[in-house]
């Protein structure tokens, strides 16, 4: 297992789409295993595969990455993940490896039902809520090239980004 650089805002690649997977063999299994890594690393709960540069529709989630956390890591790999049904709303403070020292409250569905694949390339149905559900849905925007600044209100979306492009010129 290795880990990966993970791109940071506003690097191109993180508005482009990616791709449906259609092979599920050892390569995705790395790539999926390389994720994780990284993710428990940097200290996110969830990463997408674009995330470092492969226009996939992969994405890792563990609700128990943090160090701190007593409960045992539970690590979850969706290939292909699409959302089938949305419910309720809730407003949760998010941060992204790819827009580092920043947290935000986003409004999301409160619960979902997704259908995607695991890493075998097997179908499966899983409904999520509240925290889950929103780390799911924060990176399903990021196959579709979409970061959460963009989920913020106007005016604090404006005030974020001179705020990182500030911060990316004295880095
Ligand atoms: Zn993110």
């Amino acid at each position: 297992m290795s880990v990966l650089p993970v791109l940071q805002f506003p690097h191109p690649l993180l508005r482009r789409k990616s791709r449906p997977v259609e092979d599920f063999g050892e390569e995705l299994a790395a790539l999926a295993d390389d994720l994780l890594e990284t993710m428990y690393v940097k200290g996110g709960i969830g990463l997408a595969a674009p995330q470092v540069g492969q226009l996939k529709q992969l994405v890792v989630v563990d609700l128990h990455a943090s160090e701190e956390d007593e409960q045992p890591r539970a690590p979850r790999v969706y290939v292909n993940p699409a959302i089938v049904d949305r419910s309720g709303e809730t407003l949760i403070e998010e941060g992204c490896l790819s827009v580092p020292e920043f947290t935000a409250e986003v409004k999301r569905a409160r619960r979902i039902v997704i259908q995607f694949r695991n890493v075998k390339g097997e179908p499966e149905e899983e409904a999520l809520e509240d925290l889950a559900a929103a780390c799911l849905q924060h990176e399903l925007d990021h196959l579709l090239g979409k970061l959460f600044l963009e989920r913020l209100p106007p005016l604090k979306r404006q005030m974020v980004k001179k705020r990182l492009a500030k911060l990316a010129q004295s880095a």
